[in-house]
């Protein structure tokens, strides 16, 4: 009788073929450790627990294959732990068992569908944003949900630990983002919810699964909102020499209900450490009010005038448009 170890490495090559299974020590290695709490972030092991070297990694290509891991999983008894950037920063993707399988979804990075009049793309929850923007912008369209870690991140990724980007303000956060999703449950069944922009009655099930961390089954595809892209694109960085007049400045902005797509108060500290670095203007100090508008070039004008007016009257000092575009173009470069 083969042993457990065995059994279950024949088994992986027979679901996902010799080239998408590792038992290798530099793979166990790897996928043992994950970026920490820390900024910036930095590489650790076995700071979430006992951590553990994985028995496997391993790499599906399909929904199939994700769906026979399952049920081997079930019959030999051992954890699966999926995973998409391994930056999520609270250790969710870390193996705590030595019997763990870890299934690392990046291969499954297909655009599976564009869908411009209902405006929603379709895609394995395998797939990192950049590889979805150029065909998205050769279309006119894009997806607005921008983490710093989004070059790495997956989509599955970004689902399970309910993440938000620096356009939170406009276009909210990832549940916002998601119409509906394919799941393969921890019985290995598969459930698909629908890609509607609003349930008639019952619950959305979409939400149960935001911020799950892969507890609930593995997600491998997600059907989102996409949007057109903006004419005009304004970012102003305002100062301020105390914190609640840049506060008050935010409040008024939203009150009267302007719509920004970011809108960030930062401390003296923030302004040193991270604005006035990233933006390469070591003289930003201060109380720090960013605010950007983007859409249609008159309604961006007209929403940029309104906002620049109350950051002044609360004493903000406004530090031009290019200093703004320098935000847009610096925002990943801040860690
Ligand atoms: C520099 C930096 C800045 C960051 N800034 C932000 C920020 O501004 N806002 C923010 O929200 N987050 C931020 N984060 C955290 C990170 O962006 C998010 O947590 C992101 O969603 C993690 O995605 P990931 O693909 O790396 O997930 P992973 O770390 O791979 O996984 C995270 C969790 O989700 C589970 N999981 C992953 N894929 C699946 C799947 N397909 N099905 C089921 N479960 C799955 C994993 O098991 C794990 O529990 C930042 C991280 C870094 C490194």
């Amino acid at each position: 009788m083969p042993s457990l170890e065995g059994r279950v490495h024949d088994r992986l090559r027979e679901i996902l073929g010799e080239a998408h299974v590792s038992n290798n020590d530099l793979d166990r290695f790897v996928y043992s450790g994950s970026a920490n709490v820390a900024m910036p972030p930095r590489r650790v092991v076995g700071e979430f627990g006992p951590g553990s070297l994985p028995a496997f990694v391993v790499w599906p290509e399909t929904t199939p294959q994700v769906v026979e891991l399952v049920h081997l999983a079930n019959q030999e008894k051992i954890p699966l732990v999926p995973l998409g950037g391994s930056v999520g920063l609270r250790g969710g993707s870390l193996p705590l068992s030595r019997n763990a399988i870890v299934v690392d979804l990046k291969k499954m990075h297909k655009i599976l569908d564009i869908n411009p009049s209902a405006m929603t793309v379709t895609v394995q929850a395998g797939i990192v944003r950049p590889e979805m923007d150029e065909e998205l912008a050769a279309r006119g369209f894009w997806f607005p949900h921008d983490p710093p870690s989004h070059p790495v991140s997956a989509i599955g990724g970004f689902i399970s630990t309910a993440a938000a980007g620096w356009w939170m303000p406009k276009y909210g956060y990832m549940g916002d983002l998601l119409l509906a999703l394919e799941l393969v449950l921890p019985t290995g069944e598969i459930l698909r919810t629908k890609p509607v922009m609003k349930h008639s009655v019952g619950p959305n099930l979409n939400w149960l699964f935001v911020g799950a961390g892969g507890t609930l089954g593995i997600i491998t595809e997600a059907t989102l909102k996409i949007y057109p892209l903006p004419e005009a694109r304004y970012t102003r960085v305002y100062t301020f020499d105390a914190f609640n007049k840049a506060y008050r400045a935010a409040y008024e902005i939203n009150r009267r209900d302007l719509n920004p797509y970011v809108m960030r108060v930062g401390d003296d500290g923030h302004s040193k450490v991270y604005l006035g670095r990233a933006l390469q203007a070591p003289d930003l100090t201060g109380y720090t009010l960013v605010v950007g508008f983007d859409g249609m070039k008159e309604m961006v004008e007209l929403q940029d005038r309104l906002a620049r007016e109350i950051a002044l009257h609360h004493g903000g000092k406004d530090w031009g448009l290019e200093l703004g575009q320098r935000f847009w173009d610096t925002r990943l470069s801040y860690w």
